[in-house]
């Protein structure tokens, strides 16, 4: 709050002195100019000209060794920020400045602080001299790189090996990009040939599903690769390359590929400082190559050490990722699990958001205020992520004042440099400020299967078609507003106007008093102001506008103490609809909180929304739901997120988000199930709570059949990569979702109900605002259980085999032995076997089976006509006939 104010009183004191600075601009701008021309001749006695009578001679000779360098080819200076000394323009500016400075194919950037003072000389009242000057921070070196026109070498059987990969020039010509520290991109063209070949069987499987087989072995004719300078000896065998004179056709093909693959990586937005494309060098070790090749357009693999899964091959032309795992380094370092929590140097405590949203021209302007704690023992450089689309106007510091911030192109990046370095637990605020045109996100997709796109669409023939009411999301993959680069818990305060005509609901609890109109002096400018205080962490923030009705409000007491205040939200024909949405929501609310003993967020918002596709999205303290329109052209019964026999399915699902994926966080994205397969199965239980358990049977039949009907595409832990290589959706609903919400199924009759239900609450109350994995459910579970489960999630998780059963008896007596056997691989599953008399109901037997065989003896209740494997129960096997 004190960083609000402070900001508000800058801006003041800024109008004020508008007047006197508009006399003053000339002879600053020609005092800048004069400090531009410097820093291009690196000469210390024309900077020592340039100051105050009474400057610091010392400070300026320091200041001048280490920002005045030779070799300089060009230089820039733009001022960004400027105010007046003592609160009196007489006594002169402090301007915060940015500096470039090109040494050839390399640059460096500063920040610098700039105290200016009038001469006073007679006839030069307007006149500036340097009082004072500081350097703020910099970034010592980037790099503009562009292909040697003066080399080319002929290659023979060049090899270039990286883990799992081998590219082969057989015959063909490669050109360099040089920067001081030697080569940084080289071009290959000619025949090639590129084997990509991951180790870990997860990956060959989905290389499988990409081209068909484990291996990837296809040709290529041009790539474009990019090293460390200080790689490039171990990666290039000398001998294989022979210098030969440049032939033009092939150098201008070379700068062709180049051109095109250069922008793609690496490749920095500097602004009004320069046009070029400057880049940052890869790390030691990093590795980039872009194949084009003849079968699948451009593959790009990269091996990128920052990151905790560094090895990739990406289908860029389709944006897919085909493989995407931990090096054998990485793996011995940290193990087959990580929290990307472990990869971050900060963790955000809180954001106050103050925004102005004008929805039919998609645009925002937004500053956001972070506080921030330092996680890493040293952190000199904080990377945030916010749309590409966002101009950064500032970035401000209480700390520091004003800091420099570098747009990584094409990856909604933006990396702010500290002046000087911050140790561990350290605590920084800062406010950025920006604007600029964003569009909103879709919902998710938990229930979306195109049948057929030309259905129901708008002919001569049937004119009347009902236009949904538009609304705009903003939520986790806009980044509407800066963030860490991987989700992190916070608290917040958002403020937001929008136009009168439209409403909004936001993360958070709406705060009394609000919506509140703010009246302008034309009241075609008046605004509508809403506060949202979300006191408890949220994963990512989230905002929809739309117009709405409140088609309800209520506040629900638990048996065991607090609160949850409801509201409907509802686009004005589905007002109706909205009552019933409530009062659902309601029921479902209690249900869930009877379950888990605690309900995290004290407050939820259902924003129905009219759209021609069902879904819905959940962030925390709200949740929109589609409403599908009658004339909707989209048919997605046949969907594995769908229950058509049971409407309010995607209301208990969004609901059960709350606790499942906001409260308890996944910690990367392998433990998406324990947000949506939890949130399907919550889903299952409250539909049986509601309606029996007729249509609980029918549900777990349908979770098992997508199961099966999918298994074979990868194991749950792929996450949003299951089906993503076919872009298919449906892929990743079955197995992420269904055989999720199966597998939790499962392990409650294998470990029993009481067992099951005390191992979720355990497991949600250590969890509760944290990011967690399939191990910390497992630990939950064996603590209850009593049951070693490793296995069981070994295999079920991170696992795509699906066990095969038979089952036979023999009958001893008065008793029939139930004989089930595993067919290969040994799971845990618990088998439900019907026994089936002639004369009475079948009678079901559930035997947890862990190993080959298991026998089981059952007293007989009649004559028995046959035994069979239930598949009423969820069980994910292959059931094999007789015995
Ligand atoms: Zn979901």
């Amino acid at each position: 709050m004190k960083l609000r104010t402070t900001i508000v009183l800058l801006a003041v004191v800024l109008c004020a002195a508008a007047a006197a600075r508009a006399q003053d601009d000339d002879g600053v701008r020609l005092l800048l100019g004069r400090v531009e021309r410097v820093v291009r001749t690196a000469d210390a006695s024309a900077y020592f000209a340039l100051l105050s009578a009474g400057a610091n001679l010392d400070r300026a000779r320091d200041f001048a060794g280490t920002e005045l360098m030779p070799g300089v080819t060009r230089s820039v200076l733009q001022e960004r920020d400027r105010v007046v000394l003592g609160g009196d323009a007489s006594n002169g500016y402090r301007l915060m400045v940015d500096v470039m400075a090109e040494f050839g194919s390399r640059a460096r950037i500063a920040t610098w602080r700039l105290d200016l003072k009038r001469t006073g000389a007679a006839g030069a009242e307007n006149e500036w001299t340097i009082a004072d000057a500081e350097r703020i921070s910099s970034v010592e070196s980037i790099y503009r790189v562009s292909l040697n026109g003066a080399k080319q070498y002929a290659a023979h059987d060049l090899k270039i090996a990286a883990e799992d990969l081998d590219l082969r020039l057989e015959e063909g010509s490669m050109f360099v990009a040089e920067i001081d520290g030697g080569v940084t991109a080289v071009v290959l063209l000619g025949k090639g040939i590129v084997n990509f070949h991951p180790a870990p069987a997860t990956e060959k499987g989905q290389v499988k599903i990409f081209c068909g087989s484990e291996t990837l072995e296809t040709r290529f004719d041009a790539a474009y690769l990019r090293v460390n300078p200080s790689d490039f000896d171990s990666i290039f065998t000398a001998s294989a390359l022979q210098a030969v004179p440049v032939e033009p056709r092939s150098l201008k093909r070379a700068q062709d590929v180049f051109r095109d693959e250069a922008q793609k990586s690496f490749v920095i937005d500097l602004g009004d400082l320069s046009r070029e494309p400057w880049t940052l060098l890869p790390g030691q070790g990093d590795f980039l190559a872009e194949m084009r090749t003849r079968r699948f357009d451009t593959l790009t693999y990269a091996r990128s050490g920052t990151e905790a899964e560094d090895i990739t091959l990406f289908d860029r032309k389709r944006h897919h990722n085909i493989a995407l795992y931990a090096s054998k380094v990485k793996l011995a370092q940290r193990g087959p699990f990580y929290n990307e929590d472990d990869l971050v140097d900060y963790d955000i405590l809180d954001y106050d958001i103050d925004m102005a949203a004008t929805p039919d021209r998609l645009w925002i302007d937004g500053r956001t205020s972070i506080r921030l704690k330092v996680r890493s023992t040293v952190l000199g450089t904080l990377t945030f992520r916010l749309a590409d689309s966002l101009t950064v106007q500032s970035i401000v510091s209480y700390q520091f004042g004003r800091l420099f911030g570098i747009r990584v192109k094409n990856q909604n990046t933006l990396v702010v440099n500290l002046p000087t370095p911050l140790g561990r637990d350290s605590e920084l605020s800062l406010t950025i400020t920006y604007a600029g045109r964003l569009e909103p996100q879709t919902a998710d997709r938990e229930a979306i299967a195109l049948l057929d796109p030309g259905q129901g669409r708008a002919t001569d023939d049937q004119p009347l078609m009902i236009a949904a009411e538009p609304s705009w999301l903003y939520s986790s993959r806009s980044f509407w507003y800066p963030q860490a680069a991987v989700s992190d818990y916070a608290t917040a305060r958002i403020r937001i106007s929008v136009p009168p005509a439209v409403d909004c609901v936001a993360s958070g609890e709406l705060e009394a008093g609000f919506p509140a109109i703010l009246a302008a002096k034309d009241p075609a400018q008046n605004r509508k102001i809403y506060v949202f205080t979300a006191a408890k962490p949220l994963r990512y923030l989230a905002f929809i506008l739309s117009r709405f009705a409140r088609a309800e409000t209520s506040t629900i007491g638990f048996e065991s103490g607090g609160t949850l205040n409801l509201s409907v939200e509802a686009n004005p024909r589905q007002v109706q609809r909205g009552r019933e949405v409530a009062e659902r929501a309601a029921e479902i609310a209690l249900f869930y909180q009877s379950i888990i003993g605690d309900s995290p967020y004290s407050s939820f918002a259902v924003a129905l929304v009219e759209s021609d596709l069902p879904g819905g999205h959940s962030p925390g303290y709200f949740a929109m739901l589609n409403q599908p329109l009658p004339s909707s052209p989209l048919v997605w019964r046949n969907d594995p997120a769908a229950f058509s026999n049971y409407p309010d399915f995607f209301i208990a699902h969004e609901l059960a988000h709350q606790w499942w994926g906001q409260a308890v966080g996944w910690r990367n994205y392998h433990e998406q199930w324990l947000s949506e397969g939890f949130a399907q199965y919550f889903a299952a239980l409250f539909a049986q709570h509601q309606k029996g358990d007729d249509l609980f049977v029918s549900m777990l039949r349908q979770l098992r059949k997508w199961s099966l009907d999918t298994s074979d595409q990868g194991p749950v832990s792929l996450g949003y990569r299951l089906g993503h290589i076919r872009g298919e959706s449906r892929v990743f609903r079955a197995l992420v979702y269904n055989k999720g919400a199966a597998v939790l199924h499962m392990l409650r009759r294998m470990i029993g109900d009481d067992e099951f239900f005390r191992g979720l609450r355990r497991f949600y109350r250590d969890s509760r605002f944290r990011k967690v994995g399939t191990d910390d459910l497992q630990a939950a579970m064996e603590r209850e259980s009593g049951k070693p489960l490793d296995r069981f999630f070994q295999q079920w998780i991170y696992g795509a085999t699906i066990p095969r059963v038979k089952v036979g008896y023999r009958l001893e007596g008065p008793e029939v032995v139930l004989r089930i056997e595993q067919v290969g691989e040994v799971f845990d599953l618990p088998v439900t076997v019907s026994l089936q008399y002639v004369d009475r109901k079948s009678v079901d037997v559930l035997v947890p089976v862990t190993e080959q065989v298991v026998e089981r003896r059952v007293p007989l209740a009649g004559v028995l006509r046959g035994v069979e494997i239930s598949k009423d129960d969820g069980m994910l096997a292959e059931i094999i006939k007789g015995s």
